[in-house]
């Protein structure tokens, strides 16, 4: 199956390639259709804005996704403002030092938080599918590791022996993320039903 993915992030692109797996054509976003604004107030909002907007670009089928990063001593923010957290045009750098500086003196049972991405497909004739991943963790007191992306060096999934994602291959971050369950769940939700 063809799809055209509404991401251009390169760090994106090689998680989502490897989850969805070889049954899938990933065709680039075209360079003439810009970055689309995420204006929703769901991470659903979000992943069907960006959808839409390619698949309407394209008339082809298109692919999203939108991520949160919920803490729950946050009372589950930056959630989905996690690319806005320290402000428009915060980088990823900034965006983690905020992050650490509002859970200064938060004890480690306390910091618990999780990635959640849903994916989405829309098709030219209005069909949409979606799929929701998770990952649960907690958030380091200090950077870790230099793979990944964004929260990555301050998430530490459970059940990984305590490296953050940042410490990780991206096959091994791919087998518990947010992400790769998403697309995983996705890919098999469009495989199933034979969508074309
Ligand atoms: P987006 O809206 O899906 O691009 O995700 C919002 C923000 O969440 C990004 O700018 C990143 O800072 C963060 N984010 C998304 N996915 C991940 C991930 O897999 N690891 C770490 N941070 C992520």
């Amino acid at each position: 199956m063809r799809l055209v993915l509404a991401t251009a992030n390169p760090d994106k692109v090689g998680e989502i390639a490897d989850a969805l797996g070889t049954a899938f054509e990933l065709l680039p976003r075209p360079e003439s259709v810009g970055e689309v604004d995420e204006t929703g107030t769901t991470l659903e909002d979000n992943a069907r804005l960006k959808a839409r907007a390619l698949m309407e670009a394209t008339g082809e089928a298109a692919v999203a996704d939108d991520t949160g990063l919920a803490v729950d001593a946050l009372d589950g923010q930056p959630g989905v403002y996690s690319s806005r957290y320290a402000g428009e045009g915060a980088t990823y750098a900034d965006n983690v030092a905020k992050l650490l500086s509002a859970l200064e003196g938060v004890p480690a049972d306390r910091r618990t938080a999780r990635f959640v991405t849903v994916a989405m497909v829309c098709f030219a004739d209005g069909r949409e599918v979606a799929a929701v991943g998770e990952v649960r963790g907690v958030i380091a007191t200090e950077a870790r590791g230099e793979q990944g992306f964004g929260y990555d060096p301050v998430f530490v999934p459970d059940e990984c022996g305590g490296r953050t994602f940042a410490e990780m291959t991206l096959e091994e971050k791919s087998a518990v993320s947010h992400r790769g369950r998403a697309f995983r769940q996705l890919a098999e939700a469009l495989t199933i039903r034979a969508y074309r």
